[in-house]
């Protein structure tokens, strides 16, 4: 069992948030135990600060005490990045949900980190600006724990991952203090890039309470095609032509045999079985713009020789295409108690190599893998889904997990493209990054953290 807070500690911390704003309850500290990974340990007790002064004098306190502290937005975490493993405290900024400034003039937002994604996009829609990284958890994470995360989404190959739009951050350190990053400018090199070694750090290095954030127009038409691939080589030479082409599409997604079978058993679509399922989405202005890509792109399909090449006719029509993508991820998660949702990322021109090798290391280990993907940058998820109670079948699951991962980087990837290091993936740092960036990242971590109090014992630092 977890120990509580020292009365001392506890009252220093009731000091600052008030009753309402602290808890040691255990279904509290059940409740905050975990993320969406298989990961889990208790903290002692949880706070909710509601102003980044509220968070300062917490980690101020913390940093005397070396009491751990934990930053945590919404737990949608795939990688274990939020769970407490030092006990300690979870720092939940839920509270901080305000946004606080839409300017058009300046494109850009200032929001607090407990706003949640869908929340910034329903502020901005009447606009037709949006914040285009957009995380298929994007109905409940928070865009601290996006920034956290570096998170991105399906259009990533067009339009970048969440680093691309943070143009400035207010973070509270370890020691209390409170520093400001970057600017409202669209450009600034003044400085080394605070505001993009914080992005990504996953509350190692301090807690971010203010966000700006580039804001950019939405095109409003978009055109939607679909084809099957017989074979995963005809697919990945489909989508080699189009990423060398003039044209990015908006979204490029696959899913595998497994994805298909499994929809059409468990998520009640009919799609045609086959190697895989190719889904494409090209933006613009006009419909000229749209169907010219659209176009582009139902071509590289047929020349690769798909079969059931699709365009959709009408909005509506986009969305059934649509449907079996949105159906995936829900689905996948529950065929079983435990899922390993893994996003190792290869250079575009390695995706077949991946896919192909995903294949052959379910083969090997004997485990089920479902296999989606954002072919437009390379960001494949294989899925791992096993009884995580049976320990026969979670050892090959690491196992296998552990292959994939060695693939991903003998193919000149990487470990993750945007779920993050956290717990899950610590352990393999060394195999992505050299002795010499292994001991930077621990200097950088030492010197705004000494205690070791933020996120202790994530990314393998
Ligand atoms: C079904 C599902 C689909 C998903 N799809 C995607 C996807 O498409 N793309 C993607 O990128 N991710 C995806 N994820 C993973 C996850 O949603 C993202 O990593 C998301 O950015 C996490 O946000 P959160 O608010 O839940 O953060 P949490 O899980 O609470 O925290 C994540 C990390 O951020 C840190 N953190 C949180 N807030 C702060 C803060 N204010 N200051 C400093 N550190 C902080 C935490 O300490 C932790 O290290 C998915 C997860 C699920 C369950």
């Amino acid at each position: 069992m977890t120990p509580g807070l020292g009365h001392k500690l506890k009252e220093a911390l009731l000091a600052i948030v008030g009753p309402e704003g602290f808890s040691e309850a255990l279904i509290d500290m059940v409740s905050y135990s975990g993320d969406a990974s298989e990961h889990s340990h208790r903290p002692q007790a949880a706070v909710w600060p509601r102003n980044a002064q509220e968070v300062a004098a917490i980690l101020s306190l913390a940093n005397q005490e070396r009491l751990p502290v934990v930053p945590r937005g919404a737990g949608t975490g795939l990688a274990g990045a939020v769970v407490p493993v030092r006990g300690g405290l979870v720092m939940d900024l839920a509270r901080m949900n305000r946004i606080r400034e839409i300017s058009l003039a300046d494109r850009l937002v200032v929001v607090e980190p407990g706003v949640v994604f869908a929340q910034l996009q329903t502020a901005l829609a009447p606009s037709g600006f949006s914040f285009p990284p957009d995380p298929a958890s994007g109905k409940v994470a928070t865009l601290g724990g996006n920034v956290a995360t570096n998170a991105g989404g399906l259009q990533g190959a067009k339009y970048g991952v969440t680093r691309d739009y943070v143009l400035g951050l207010e973070v509270a350190l370890a020691d209390g203090s409170l520093m400001r990053t970057g600017s409202r400018c669209m450009k600034s090199v003044s400085g080394y890039d605070l505001t993009g070694l914080m992005v990504g750090s996953e509350g190692t290095l301090g807690v971010v309470t203010e966000i700006t954030l580039k804001v950019v127009p939405k095109p409003p038409l978009s055109a939607t095609a679909s084809a099957s691939f017989g074979d995963l080589r005809q697919a990945g030479d489909a989508i080699r032509q189009i990423m060398s082409s003039r044209f990015t599409p908006s979204v490029l997604e696959i899913l595998d045999a497994e994805c298909i079978k499994v929809l059409n058993r468990h998520a009640g679509q009919s799609l045609p079985e086959a190697a895989a399922m190719v889904l494409a989405e090209a933006d613009g202005y006009t419909e000229q713009e749209t169907d010219l890509q659209i176009r582009q792109i139902t071509q590289a399909f047929a020349e690769n020789d798909a079969q059931n090449i699709a365009l959709a006719q009408s909005p509506e029509e986009a969305q059934q295409f649509w449907a079996a993508r949105k159906a995936i991820g829900g689905t996948l998660f529950s065929l079983n108690n435990t899922m390993l949702a893994e996003d190792v990322t290869v250079p575009l021109s390695k995706v077949t190599d991946m896919l192909v090798g995903i294949g052959e290391t379910a083969r090997r280990n004997g485990v089920l893998i479902a296999t989606l993907g954002h072919l437009g940058d390379g960001n494949l998820h294989p899925n791992l889904i096993i009884d995580g109670r049976d320990p026969d079948q979670l050892a090959r699951a690491h196992r296998a997990a552990a292959e994939l991962f060695a693939l991903a980087v003998e193919l000149g990837g990487t470990l993750t493209g945007e779920h993050g290091i956290g717990l899950a993936k610590a352990s393999f740092m060394p195999l992505e990054h050299d002795e010499t960036a292994m001991r930077m990242m621990r200097q950088i971590k030492r010197t705004f953290d000494p205690h070791d109090i933020l996120n202790p014992g994530k990314m393998g630092l």
